[in-house]
């Protein structure tokens, strides 16, 4: 038939691509869940963790961010020796405690120290949503309390980076009144002057975001992140309203008043340095 004559002839068989994306190497390769991108582990890492085609953030573990922000060798961890209870006899609780403690190396889903920045003294606390999601049990609040504790005896600004589900469902009441207790000491960093910054990673949800997270004096959040504290089915469904579909993200909640800035993570550390330099505290240079 004529048509045929026009056909190009394949010289080659082609691999659907759907088929050849989902071979990825695991350990190896990582997929950007935004734009589909195959990215090469140590790429990604060396990146910090954002994809180059799309800017996507990937999530950064507790001590990959530590590593991003803090000076060679100047970090010293707080209180890694607090264990988590079973205050409710919750099934199986602990032993998902023990897994989450071998998967990452945490004693629990923060880490807490004091470090430096450009130089500058800090008391850093930086969540790992690797552990049970995130969440705040009886030890992260207790964790962020004391961390809290040592920026008001030193008088060394507190930054706190939050990525987490919310307060810890296994603990009930004790995580609820985690809020309070970290909302508590963080006024009294207020009464007595002590800068606190508040960083919203992806995802910040729940009593984290209700409490200590939403307290900074300044609150900066990353692109893309998820805060808020209901879910959106939740929500649409107690005020019969459709949400609008940035809902929830950071750039929403900037644009509402919420955040005071969004910061790519390329410019964090140099946003909290010049943070850091115009809070520091001089003395008499005379
Ligand atoms: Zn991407």
């Amino acid at each position: 038939m004529l048509k045929d004559l026009f056909r190009k002839k394949r010289k080659y068989a082609t691999i659907p691509s759907t088929q050849a994306k989902k071979e990825v190497p695991e350990g190896i390769m990582e997929k950007c869940p935004q734009c589909g991108t195959i990215i090469i582990s140590k790429e990604l890492e060396k990146n910090l963790k954002i994809c180059k085609s799309c800017q996507y953030h990937f999530r950064m573990s507790a001590p990959e961010r530590v590593e991003s922000l803090i000076d060679q060798g100047t970090f010293i961890k707080f209180n890694t020796e607090l264990q988590t209870e079973d205050p409710l006899e919750f099934p199986d609780y602990l032993q998902k405690i023990a897994g989450d403690r071998k998967k990452t190396g945490l004693n629990e889903a923060i880490v807490t120290g004091e470090g430096r920045l450009g130089g500058y003294p800090l008391i850093l606390g930086v969540m790992d949503a690797r552990f049970r999601m995130g969440s705040m049990g009886s030890v992260v609040g207790e964790m962020i309390a004391r961390a809290a504790k040592q920026a008001l005896e030193k008088k060394y600004p507190f930054v706190l980076f939050s990525a987490s589900g919310g307060a810890r469902m296994q603990e009930g009441v004790f995580s609820l009144m985690q809020m309070a207790k970290t909302s508590t000491v963080l006024e009294r960093l207020n009464q007595e002057r002590i800068l606190f910054i508040s960083v919203l990673t992806h995802p910040t949800t729940g009593g984290v975001s209700a409490s200590f997270s939403s307290l900074g004096d300044i609150n900066l959040a990353e692109p893309g992140a998820l805060i808020g504290f209901a879910g959106r089915r939740v929500i649409e469904q107690t005020v019969r309203q459709k949400l609008p579909d940035d809902f929830q993200t950071a750039e929403f909640l900037l644009k509402h008043g919420q955040l005071d800035q969004v910061v790519p993570r390329h410019e964090l550390r140099d946003r909290l340095l010049q943070l850091l330099e115009f809070h520091a505290y001089r003395g008499n240079e005379d």
